[in-house]
């Protein structure tokens, strides 16, 4: 026990600085709304143990809710006293930053509501139902001494039988391809339990008796995980339920989810219009490419065919397996100094981004991907975890590489370090907002990613020029816009297969045809749309409002519009939905 004093300390060390720094600027409204933000938060995460330790704080970390209707009613009760709080405060007495924290919080509760009484997932979807992932992460994530750590996981999996048997329960007329994934996923998530389990208990102090124990529980949990999933391989399921969510539910979950000034509809309207026009850019850039790599031979006659060779013939170029890391390494330094260069936005360096080998238990993934700190893990470093290709077979290496090629690895780089995820959360941290660290909006987060892309490239970035790079070459950009059209094609796959009924075949034709993807990627894509909803969008919607934002301030300001400050009044605001953003900033100008 004794290790954690030190750290609760801290937070509150930390805590009352922050509002000690603000507080005689604070109007009495904002006070009030502070202190009941904070109320919010601990309640919320009193009935939502598993988000809670998701996110570092681990009060609850022995407690596993069982998903009956008492626990539903428990969670309404929840969302209408937080929503009748939440009114009585008046948006106009309101700060910027509470403002866009009260629309966050009003719309999480009203989506928690929508959830249980409309979209009703935990009838339909048993793949809602697991336990793995959050049991892996009490062993894997090192928050607290081990044996600590293990006496709550005892404590939570003593309720596992329970569970999968309220799961089964609620379960009616459950979608075949959610059945399917829960049955997988479930029988995946044993190891937790037959060998994570007993590894850590290795290493544990604990007793023998103990430990014994545990593991006897541990072949209980083990035992519901393998009812459940032949309970769901028997089921008489003569009805299934489609997994196309459906015209009404998906405008409502786009609503929730994305929290866009545009409807479903209106996006997808605006991607289909935007695909015609990178393929009509990307063939431009084609007629012009085509005699320097294929000196001699005339351009094929079908415009998207020719795209597809050229596109090919591009991703040639590429790094060797065995400096994929150190090329990204060494293009962050260049970013860097592109943007100082160009004022494109302040980067703060005091912050740097410790960029690291992949941690072992994301192994596999490759890529790279952005490590940030929880909430309540404010002075942790953020890392950029870069994939290692070591002990991949050869074609495997080889087509990764080639999708990863030269130009897309400069744009992944921008798009997942710098100025795109990486610079935008320097930005969010601030202006610090507990609600926007738990809630932030994804179609901004993403939005803001993509939006970077074809910021840079605007601005004339290209690797191969360096610093003085003035303009990207048409290489960059046709490679740019066949990343773009990946994003694109989500919103249009999406929306389509959920509102529309296309086929499968008619997705992989989009997919491999428009999108130029492989075959082993489209299929990959075609599961996960069939599994969710709505997520896909928010790459284009969150990219096409930033965007589109940035040209009205543009053709309102003329010769004053300047970019930089653009970047950073907008970052300003934290991770809220571009359309608050865009309101409070409108404002601001008047
Ligand atoms: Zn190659
Ligand atoms: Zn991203």
């Amino acid at each position: 026990m004794k290790k954690i004093i030190p750290v609760i300390i801290f937070c509150i060390a930390t805590f009352s600085f922050s509002n000690l720094q603000a507080k005689d600027m604070l109007s009495p409204a904002d006070k009030a709304f502070n202190s009941y933000k904070e109320r919010f938060v601990l309640s919320l995460w009193k009935i939502n143990p598993g988000w809670a330790s998701s996110v570092g704080f681990h009060k609850y970390d022995n407690v596993l809710v069982i998903p009956d209707q008492k626990s539903r009613i428990l969670e309404l009760d929840f969302c209408n006293k937080q929503l009748d709080s939440l009114s009585r405060f008046k948006l106009d007495d309101l700060s910027d930053a509470n403002k866009t924290d009260h629309h966050m919080m009003e719309n999480q509760l009203k989506y928690t509501q929508w959830g249980i009484q409309e979209q009703k997932a935990w009838q339909w979807d048993p793949s809602s139902y697991n336990v793995s992932s959050s049991f892996a992460d009490m062993l894997g994530n090192d928050y607290a001494p081990l044996e600590e750590r293990l006496r709550n996981f005892a404590r939570r999996m003593a309720a596992i039988p329970a569970y999968y048997k309220a799961a089964e329960h609620n379960i009616k007329n459950p979608t075949l391809e959610h059945t399917a994934l829960a049955i997988e996923q479930n029988l995946g998530g044993i190891s937790v339990f037959e060998q994570d389990l007993p590894d850590a208990l290795k290493r544990s102090t604990l007793e023998q008796k103990e430990k014994d124990a545990m593991l006897a529980k541990a072949a209980t949990a083990v035992l519901s995980i393998k009812e459940y999933t032949e309970w769901l391989k028997n089921l008489k399921n003569e009805n299934p339920r489609s997994f196309r969510l459906g015209k009404e539910l998906y405008g409502q979950k786009f609503g929730f989810e994305i929290q866009s000034g545009y409807t479903a509809d209106e996006i997808y309207q605006k991607a289909l219009k935007h695909k015609q026009e990178l393929h009509d850019e990307m063939y431009k850039l084609t007629e012009k490419l085509w005699p320097k790599y294929f000196a001699g031979h005339p351009i094929r006659a079908n415009k998207m065919e020719a795209i597809q060779y050229m596109i090919e013939k591009l991703s040639e170029n590429h790094v060797k397996a065995d400096s994929f890391q150190a090329a990204i390494e060494a293009q962050i330094p260049a970013l860097v100094a592109f943007i100082k260069k160009n004022n494109l936005i302040y980067i703060d360096s005091s912050k740097p981004l410790v960029i690291r080998k992949e941690p072992a238990y994301m192994a596999g993934v490759a890529g790279a991907s952005i490590n940030a700190p929880g909430p309540y893990d404010k002075n942790g470093n953020t890392y950029y975890n870069v994939g290692s290709l070591s002990g991949w077979d050869k074609n495997k290496a080889e087509s990764y590489l080639r999708e990863y090629n030269h130009y897309i690895l400069q744009i992944l780089n921008i798009h997942e370090a710098i100025p795109g995820h990486y610079t935008q959360l320097v930005y969010a941290n601030q202006s610090p907002s507990i609600i926007k660290a738990i809630l932030g909006n994804n179609a901004m987060i993403e939005g803001w990613a993509v939006y970077t892309e074809r910021m840079m490239l605007e601005s004339g970035y290209d690797g191969d020029n360096g610093i003085n790079s003035a303009m990207a070459s048409p290489e960059m950009w046709l490679m740019y816009y066949k990343w773009n059209l990946r994003s694109t094609c989500n919103t249009i796959l999406d929306y389509s297969v959920h509102t529309k009924n296309m086929s499968k075949e008619a997705a992989l034709e989009l997919l491999t045809k428009d999108a130029f993807q492989q075959q082993a990627e489209a299929e990959g894509k075609w599961k996960r749309v069939s599994v969710t909803q709505v997520q896909l969008d928010c790459y284009f919607t969150g990219y096409t409002e930033i965007y589109e934002f940035r040209q009205e301030l543009k053709n309102k300001l003329k010769i004053d519009f300047r970019l930089k400050a653009f970047h950073e009044k907008f970052l300003s605001y934290g991770s809220a939905p571009v359309k608050y953003i865009k309101e409070l900033m409108m404002k601001d100008m008047k």
